[in-house]
């Protein structure tokens, strides 16, 4: 049950925004409450996935993971904000509202699940299902003090989600504590015949403890903020104080990552999003008497934002024949070379550690300066495990300005 009503839900949801939209009835013997990010589908609830082209979409169905949490006894009580279709690092790409990090409102909360990560650091007890495509629970979790686990992709369905990038989307939990999370990722997990990519085998089981020291890739510590390194190695201090060894490790396919990532969530977006065209899929502009080139070009250019346009002309241009095997299959390879990497760490290291964002929460002002290829490069210490489908927690590791900064653990497949 969560600790508070929904009135006073409502109440900090106008200061925060986390949510885009908000049951209106909570039972008060509800086991538990959560919420679900804009693009998961959930009966009784818009599901619009940040973006215009959906507004107005009523999923008659649930999304896997919200049926099973639902039938777990928990009581969905919103829809959390996010960038559109998952498209952002700050969730300020929002069709409807930006969250506000709950530590400074003039400042981000992380994306692209920054609702969710705001309304588990504002609701005690509260438990958000996120959606990581490239770092989108880490990141939120990381910039509002939370706590972030995106499993191995496969482990939870996607039946339901409004699909990003397909070979990458997973969806997560984010809570305040460790121990929620750890409470309903079994109840989410596992093998559903709506979605063949998820998987059973192997079971999960959170008792197994791994073995031997801890890698730091020294490419992960460059380009770091001078305040999140400090607390990363004071975190780093003690896990050594702790007993555990902590070893540098040369990782240098990861700095490929970051633009094979680029390459391959846009040419997935790009296909994608070709089904938002105002006739079968996403808001009618009712300009019938033009000729349909012109109509989905009229519906598309009015309701899509900027970045999924950008997004839709990067992943086009990708896939295109003559650049295919230039941009598409080049970053396949790289996927590729950076498994084979984390293979070879994980013969002898237990987990990868690392910061999870180079930086704190950035204030609005500073994003609106910055230019897109500055806030993908935000990314590059989310995105190498995500690329390579791997399991990954963000924690808090320590605070400055009064600000969080998160220390992200990399594990291998399934574990
Ligand atoms: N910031 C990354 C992107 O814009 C990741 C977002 C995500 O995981 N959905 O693609």
């Amino acid at each position: 049950m969560s600790a508070l009503d929904i009135g006073a839900i409502k109440r900090l949801n106008q200061r925060y925004e986390a949510f885009s939209e908000i049951t209106d009835v909570l039972p008060q013997d509800a086991p538990f409450t959560f919420s679900a990010k804009d693009n998961l589908c959930a009966k009784g609830f818009q599901a619009r996935a940040g973006s215009k082209i959906l507004d107005g979409y009523r999923p008659p169905f649930d999304a896997t993971p919200v049926r099973r949490l639902r039938e777990a006894g928990g009581v969905l009580i919103g829809k959390t904000n996010m960038d559109e279709f998952g498209f952002g690092t700050f969730s300020t790409h929002s069709g409807f509202g930006v969250p506000k990090n709950p530590f400074d409102i003039e400042r981000a909360c992380g994306g692209s699940s920054g609702g969710a990560a705001c309304a588990a650091a504002l609701i005690p007890g509260h438990v958000a299902l996120g959606v990581s495509t490239g770092g989108s629970i880490s990141c939120p979790a990381s910039f509002c003090g939370v706590v972030g686990l995106t499993p191995t992709y496969g482990r939870v369905s996607r039946y339901g989600l409004i699909d990003y990038g397909n070979s990458l989307d997973k969806v997560g939990l984010i809570s305040r504590t460790i121990i929620d999370i750890e409470r309903l990722l079994p109840v989410i997990s596992g093998r559903d015949p709506k979605d063949p990519t998820s998987c059973c085998a192997p079971s999960l089981d959170l008792s197994k403890v791994r073995k031997g020291p801890l890698a730091v890739p020294k490419e992960c510590l460059i380009g770091l903020d001078r305040t999140v390194k400090e607390a990363f190695d004071r975190s780093v201090l003690g896990l050594r104080d702790m007993g555990y060894e902590v070893e540098e490790v040369d990782m240098p396919s990861l700095r490929f990552s970051m633009p094979a990532y680029y390459v391959l969530a846009t040419a997935e977006a790009s296909t994608n999003l070709a089904r938002y065209c105002g006739m079968r899929f996403g808001v009618s502009e009712k300009e019938y008497h033009q000729h349909f080139n012109d109509y989905f070009a009229t519906t598309r250019s009015k309701s899509f934002g900027d970045e999924a346009k950008r997004r839709i002309l990067l992943g086009t241009f990708c896939r295109m024949v003559g650049f295919r095997d230039k941009y598409y299959l080049k970053a396949l390879s790289v996927r590729q070379a950076v498994m084979k990497e984390y293979e070879m760490i994980f013969e002898g290291h237990s987990l990868v550690l690392s910061p999870t964002m180079p930086f704190i929460a950035p204030r609005f002002d500073m994003i609106a300066k910055m230019r897109p290829v500055e806030m993908y490069s935000a990314d590059f210490l989310t995105i190498p495990p995500n690329l390579t489908g791997l399991p990954h927690l963000s924690i808090p590791c320590g605070y400055a300005s009064g600000l969080p900064i998160g220390m992200q653990a990399v594990a291998p497949h399934w574990e």
